[in-house]
């Protein structure tokens, strides 16, 4: 049994790491979810042959209990999932990450009391006696990653979710968050060598209290580089607990989401063009540090007519949608206007930011379902040479990723950041509803420019509004 259980752990972990390499790319994505999907669910239904379920005096009530809790969270979350609004999924999938977490922390706290059980009782000398010493590491490693990432992707649900609306900064915060961290360490250590409950219950509430107060100083632009590191360490804890379980198919898929985390991270660092230390630490974004919002001047109204006809005789008009595009479900309209426009003989290209929206590949995944052919996308690095030799950019529900004081205000929270370099276009038209600032909160100099025009009004119905001024010509 037990090899076939093992061959079953094998196939399932093929299948994840198929899956992962299909949601590459938007044209195999939706099969490389179901492939993972399908290895899944393998590998959860042979785990209920495996001799710890089956064999255990207990088995009966385990697996009502085991039942209960797949059919209770298996429930939820197709529920859920079938309901969640496109614009949610981000604090979705953070919300699952943290679960993740969680789950692989809770994993290590059975274990940890067992074995102080048996230390308590005199079977064992230590934990390291009664785990083995390899188990007792990892497994302790894993609770502490598991614990900070799940405390840590609840803060970051809240923030996409706008419950905890800007980052906060306390005095010394940095202080606060260097003792706290050393104490956690320090009872990771003693748990190692704990006879009873107590290290392992102050020892949880410290990396709870840990992966809180490191997140919630991120300043929002930087929220895309913590959530994916987030979801490196759930994949690193996975893949511990895998191991304290001897499950095979949890090591390889921990292995998998650890390695996808840690190589998103750090593009995602790279696209903000800061180091994983200095989003922890920098505490950038924060109330504390934000950029002067004084007056910057006037905005300069455009009507959809006048806005169409400067489209419609453009040589080249560059789309860069922001999360904005994805609230007003917008990516249809903002595609049949590139057909008409193409048809005008002007040249239309999507200028994507990596961070646009509020997940990796957010925009590519909507344009892709609006049927935008691949081939008119562009990557930042390959689109921002070509803003100066483009007579419109249109700006849909994008803020931070074309805010020009990433680049020219040292003072701003957003400096360093690479951005669209809309700003150096002939003309800028900005489709977004009034003068609410993006996720950061940080003003943009780019909507008071002497080149730019605001197309007020919620995204869909703006697009609608050019389609309608460019048809009429
Ligand atoms: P922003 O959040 O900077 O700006 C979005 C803009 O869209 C707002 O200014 C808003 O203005 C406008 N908007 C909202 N709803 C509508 C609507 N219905 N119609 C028209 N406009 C609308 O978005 P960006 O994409 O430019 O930047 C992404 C930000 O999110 C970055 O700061 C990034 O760091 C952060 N982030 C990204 C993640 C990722 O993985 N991609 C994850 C977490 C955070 P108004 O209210 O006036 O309409």
């Amino acid at each position: 049994m037990e090899l076939f259980i093992q061959i079953f752990y094998f196939v399932a972990a093929v299948l994840f790491i198929l899956g992962l390499k299909q949601m590459s790319s938007p044209v195999t994505a939706r099969r490389g979810i179901i492939w993972a999907g399908v290895g899944m669910v393998l590998a959860t239904l042979v785990t209920f042959l495996a001799p710890e379920i089956t064999d255990t005096g207990q088995a009966n009530t385990n697996l009502v209990l085991i039942i209960l809790a797949i059919a209770l969270g298996g429930g939820y979350a197709w529920w859920s999932g079938k309901r969640v609004a496109m614009t949610d999924m981000p604090q979705m999938i953070a919300m699952y990450n943290g679960m993740g977490g969680g789950a692989a922390a809770t994993i290590a706290a059975v274990e940890l009391l067992k074995a102080t059980g048996e230390v308590e009782h005199g079977l064992a000398s230590s934990v390291p006696d009664a785990l083995g010493a390899d188990v007792a590491i990892l497994g302790i490693l894993g609770a502490i990653i598991g614990t900070i990432s799940f405390s840590g992707s609840i803060i970051a649900w809240a923030k996409l979710d706008g419950r905890l609306n800007r980052s906060r900064l306390l005095p010394g915060q940095h202080l606060i968050n260097a003792a706290v961290a050393l104490a956690t360490l320090a009872f990771t250590v003693a748990i190692y060598f704990a006879t009873d409950l107590t290290p392992i219950i102050i020892f949880y509430v410290l990396a709870l209290v840990l992966g809180i107060f490191i997140t919630v100083p991120v300043g929002g632009a930087d929220m895309p580089v913590i959530i994916s590191l987030f979801n490196a360490l759930t994949g690193l804890a996975v893949g511990f607990e895998g191991y304290v379980l001897g499950n095979a198919a949890m090591i390889i898929a921990g292995i998998v989401v650890g390695s996808a985390g840690s190589l998103l991270t750090h593009l995602m660092a790279v696209a903000m063009n800061r180091s994983v230390a200095n989003v922890f630490f920098a505490g950038v974004g924060t109330d504390s540090g934000a950029a002067a919002t004084g007056e910057q001047g006037e905005m300069k109204e455009i009507k959809a007519q006048d806005a169409g006809i400067l489209m419609a005789f453009a040589d080249q008009v560059v789309i860069i949608p922001g999360y904005g595009m994805a609230v007003a479900q917008a990516q249809h309209k903002i595609w049949e206007l590139t057909q008409l426009l193409t048809d005008k003989g002007v040249s239309v290209k999507f200028a994507i930011h990596p961070v646009a929206g509020r997940m990796p590949g957010h925009m590519n995944v909507l344009l892709a379902e609006a049927g935008v052919p691949y081939d008119m996308i562009y990557d930042m690095e390959d689109i921002n040479a070509d803003f100066k030799k483009t007579t419109v950019s249109l700006v849909i529900g994008a803020n931070d990723v074309v805010n020009p004081s990433a680049k020219n205000d040292t003072s701003s929270p957003l400096y360093g950041m690479p951005i669209l370099n809309a700003m150096d276009s002939a003309n800028v038209i900005v489709i977004k509803r009034g003068r609410g600032a993006g996720f950061s909160g940080v003003e943009n100099p780019l909507f008071f420019a002497d080149n730019t025009r605001m197309l007020f009004g919620d995204g869909q119905k703006a697009a609608n509004e050019l389609i309608h001024a460019v048809k009429e010509l």
